[in-house]
């Protein structure tokens, strides 16, 4: 039996900018063009070896209360990973991130080794109003990880979470083996 590691994540970013369907895509493979999604509060995703471990990820997710661009501490709290997410085709909700997400998280996430990752999400949309660079040029100010994706397209969704997941488990200190 491998050992289980049970890790927190958050997404965070402004309304409409497809974290839920992120988080279904990823959670169970499916994309639905829902008008105004109410999100579930989390969904539980285990991924059977990630560098050799089984990892119990609980993926936090906001229904709606974003929309008033702030979430409570509980929502934070203990996240051991935040997934910043903003829309290519949406530059306000890139300049967000800096402005409003990043400072909100890190008030409230109370971990220090907690990893951050930046999605530009619907890369399907194209040509994108947020070019490539400028999303990856702010996750490398704010020393996080940077990709884009497409829910519907599912395309980089899983990529996004196992990236994070390797960076988590390198970040962590080693858990204690009996
Ligand atoms: P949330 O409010 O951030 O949770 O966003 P939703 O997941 O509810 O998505 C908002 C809208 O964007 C919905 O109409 C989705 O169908 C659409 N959407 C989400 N992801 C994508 C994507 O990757 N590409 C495109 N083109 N549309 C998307």
């Amino acid at each position: 039996e491998k050992p289980t590691t049970g890790l927190k994540i958050v997404l965070v970013g402004d309304s409409a900018v497809g974290k839920s369907s992120l988080l279904l895509r990823f959670a169970e493979g499916t994309f639905a063009d829902l008008p105004a999604t109410v999100g579930v509060d989390f969904r539980v995703v285990t991924l059977e070896d990630v560098r050799g471990r089984r990892v119990k990820l609980t993926c936090w997710d906001t229904a709606g209360q974003e929309k008033f661009r702030t979430l409570t501490s509980s929502y934070y709290r203990g996240a051991n990973g935040v997934i910043m997410v903003y829309s290519v085709d949406d530059p306000r909700s890139l300049s967000h991130i800096e402005s409003a997400w990043l400072e909100e998280a890190r008030k409230f996430v109370n971990n220090a080794n907690a990893v951050y990752m930046i999605v530009g999400n619907k890369a399907d949309l194209s040509p994108a109003a947020v070019p490539t660079a400028q999303g990856r040029r702010l996750a490398e100010r704010m020393g996080a990880l940077f990709i884009e994706t497409s829910a519907k397209a599912g395309a980089g969704v899983s990529e996004c979470f196992i990236e994070l997941v390797a960076r988590i488990l390198e970040s962590q200190p080693e858990p204690t083996s009996l």
